[in-house]
């Protein structure tokens, strides 16, 4: 009988995008990094918001627009509080969308890293076949699912694209996975290891390493 062993894994990326845009100051384009506030403006019933940037250089601004000319009563009021009070969840939720910005600043060493807090709900580490991973990832990663799993698991891509051909790695519906792009919010991945031996070997001892948030 096949054993599940179910997951939630929650990916955090490190590092916010930093756009880069012609800077006023330095006269070039520069690489530009939030700076954890809200500008709002408010004109009559209209209002502007924007997310500020700072350039790396020299400090000068950039605002990139979150919505403009909006009717007040369009807006949420919760979350038109939180950008009055720079609800720092909030300015995260914008800071790492990379969505209709300019070019991107390449990231250096390290900064592409993601931090996965590994949290069982169903089964024990030690015991099981079928591994279940449910990805939490409300703030996008830049990672290759493949690359997020070969470094989480212990494994090579090869491995995984290997296992993904003889369908023992699909989604929770069964469906094949896009390997090749960063994962979706709340997609669910099914690894089926009964028959693969020294694979489930190597991903029980990976796991066995981890630490795991108590349940
Ligand atoms: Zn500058």
């Amino acid at each position: 009988m096949s054993k599940s062993l179910k997951c939630v894994w929650t990916l955090q990326p490190e590092n916010p995008p930093n756009p880069i845009i012609p800077c006023k100051n330095c006269g070039v384009l520069k690489p530009f990094k939030p700076s954890g506030k809200f500008r709002l403006n408010a004109n009559g019933t209209r209002l502007d918001a924007w997310l500020i940037y700072k350039c790396m250089t020299c400090d000068a601004t950039w605002n990139r627009s979150i919505f403009e000319r909006c009717n007040r009563k369009q807006i949420a009021p919760d979350f038109l509080e939180a950008m009055q009070i720079n609800c720092p969840e909030q300015v995260k939720r914008y800071a790492f969308d990379k969505t209709g910005l300019p070019a991107v600043a390449a990231l250096s060493e390290g900064e592409g890293m993601v931090t996965v807090h590994k949290q069982i709900v169903e089964g024990t580490a030690r015991d099981w076949t079928v591994l279940e991973i449910t990805l939490n990832a409300a703030v996008p990663v830049n990672l290759r699912l493949d690359r997020l799993l070969a470094q989480q698991l212990g494994v090579s891509r090869s491995a995984l694209k290997q296992l993904a051909r003889q369908g023992g790695l699909l989604d929770g519906n069964d469906e094949p996975l896009q390997l090749k792009k960063p994962p979706k919010h709340g997609i669910v991945l099914r690894l089926q290891l009964a028959d693969h031996t020294n694979l489930r070997a190597q991903v029980h001892s990976a796991l066995l390493a981890d630490e795991f948030v108590e349940a």
